[in-house]
């Protein structure tokens, strides 16, 4: 007897995307839905690779012992710790694409079936471009039909806190750039002061500032860290935690400067090369360096939401009724509800977990997106057993929206707001947890033994069946 395939496809492969294909797989056993059906999860990424990007940062001074490791194969992502899926059931994918060309990764028949279930999920690799109520469609056309849709596609930044290329051999190459045109250096400028810029300024001071022990290459650099105001590190947190970091960077010989808007020359554009420029700021500062780093911002990847009609009205007059879009026009976020569906009635079986989504932005973190990612799944899952997407395919719209209603979703809940960390270089940081400030020395044990040990790599990389020394 034929069994019902229920597709998920799920875009993005780090920490929102890859948790949320990986609990779906592996749902009551190895991925079969309720009555005789089976559970098929395709992941698209646009890269060969997931690339861990909380690691970069000490990558880009660390270039050849601990950045190699930073770029993880999908290979084994549907592989379960406990033998459910055979990774040998797995062929290891032969993509070399450097664009972002579409091939399978993991080559494992798509639409196939298994008799154990085990073998219908597989990952592809594609650009996503156009999202549609019922299918998708990639960069080199390929559509992909689905009954649930997670959209995990995170955001960009400036490199080398994330990286522009799709291959590992290209993105290894793109960072070993940068530490290249570091290691020439000699007056580092840092603009932006988030946890981005202070943990590049810890790395680079911690390797090649005045007080750094170097010997050979690289020469001792002076570096600059310049933000817009007074909240260093992570601006949700409190006075204590950013003194804290400022005392620590200063420390390391970082100068740095609060409450300083640097003027972007509108002719220039800084692309981590040598070259000597002075760059003023809003009060008439003047910053001399040699080398220029971006550390502001980041960009919230979802052009390919463009396609995808909002269906909610909301009145702007007596007369007029206004579109309530998918997509915040002014920060780029998906807008979702507490259970990470969209916000658009229309579209209960889309999700978008993690830091391409609406909720509070100002902290996304990992692991938010990895616990979102969780309760993606845990939803899926709900709709699957009141065989939503069954009624749905069949028109039957009433019967679909009692189910519909009937599901036991879950609200995703908050991490609680006054927790973070933020490390100056693999050995010094700081830390709030729950209001609770571990600074000065206190704080930097246990930057030693949590993120410094090796930048989350072990916690991450267990997600994709690898340990950090395992990723060649
Ligand atoms: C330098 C740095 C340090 C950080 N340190 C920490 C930390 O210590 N702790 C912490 O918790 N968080 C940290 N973060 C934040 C954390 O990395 C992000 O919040 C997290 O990566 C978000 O995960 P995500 O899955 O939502 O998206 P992302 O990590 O952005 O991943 C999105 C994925 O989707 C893919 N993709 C994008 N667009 C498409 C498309 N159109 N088609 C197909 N695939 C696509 C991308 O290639 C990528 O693999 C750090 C971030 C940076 C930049």
């Amino acid at each position: 007897m034929s069994s019902t395939i229920i597709r998920v496809v799920v875009v993005g492969a780090a920490s929102a995307g890859a948790t949320a294909a990986k609990s779906l797989s592996q749902s009551s056993s190895c991925g079969s839905g309720p009555g005789n059906s089976k559970v098929q999860v395709t992941v698209v990424e646009r890269r060969d690779h997931y690339f861990h990007n909380i690691g970069a940062l000490h990558g880009s001074v660390e270039p050849t012992g601990f950045l190699p490791k930073l770029f993880l194969p999908l290979d084994r992502l549907f592989e379960s710790k406990w033998g459910k899926c055979p990774r040998d059931k797995y062929k290891s994918g032969t993509s070399s694409s450097s664009g972002g060309g579409s091939d399978t990764v993991n080559e494992k028949a798509r639409g196939g079936s298994d008799d154990d279930g085990c073998g219908d999920h597989s990952v592809v690799r594609g650009t996503l471009t156009e999202t549609h109520p019922n299918h998708i469609v990639l960069d080199n056309g390929q559509e992909l039909p689905f009954d649930y849709l997670v959209l995990a596609t995170g955001s960009d930044n400036h490199s080398p806190a994330k990286i522009v290329s799709l291959t590992r051999e290209d993105g290894i190459k793109e960072i070993r750039g940068f530490n290249q045109e570091l290691e020439k250096a000699s007056k580092v400028l840092i603009i932006g002061g988030g946890a981005v810029g202070v943990e590049l300024a810890g790395e680079i001071a911690t390797k090649y500032g005045p007080t750094s022990d170097i010997s050979g290459s690289g020469g001792s650099k002076a570096v600059t860290l310049v933000h817009g105001n007074s909240k260093l590190g992570a601006s949700h947190l409190n006075q204590k935690f950013h003194d804290d970091v400022k005392a620590k960077l200063e420390q390391l010989g970082v100068n740095v400067y609060l409450n300083e808007r640097i003027i972007m020359p509108p002719d220039v554009k800084l692309d981590n090369k040598v070259c000597s420029r002075i760059i003023n700021s809003i009060s008439g500062k003047e910053f001399e360096s040699d080398l220029q780093i971006l550390a502001t911002g980041n960009r919230i990847n979802t052009d390919y939401m463009k396609t995808l009609a909002p269906t909610i009205t909301s009145k702007i007059s007596e007369k007029l009724d206004s579109i309530i879009p998918l997509v915040d026009p002014e920060t780029n976020h998906i807008r979702v509800k507490p259970t990470l569906q969209l916000a658009d009635p229309a579209y209960p079986h889309i999700f978008a977990p993690g830091d391409v989504n609406d909720l509070p932005h100002s902290e996304k973190n990992a692991m938010k997106a990895k616990t979102q990612g969780d309760t993606v799944a845990k939803n899926i899952k709900a709709l699957i057993d009141v065989n939503y997407h069954g009624l749905r395919k069949s028109g039957n719209i009433k019967e679909a929206n009692e189910a519909l209603e009937k599901a036991a979703l879950s609200d995703w809940s908050n991490f609680p707001r006054n927790t973070g960390m933020v490390t100056v270089g693999p050995n010094m940081g700081s830390v709030q947890f729950l209001g609770w400030n571990l600074t000065g020395g206190f704080g930097n044990f246990v930057i030693r033994k949590t993120k410094g040990k090796d930048y989350l790599l072990s916690f991450f990389g267990s997600t994709y069946g690898y340990k950090p020394d395992q990723s060649k």
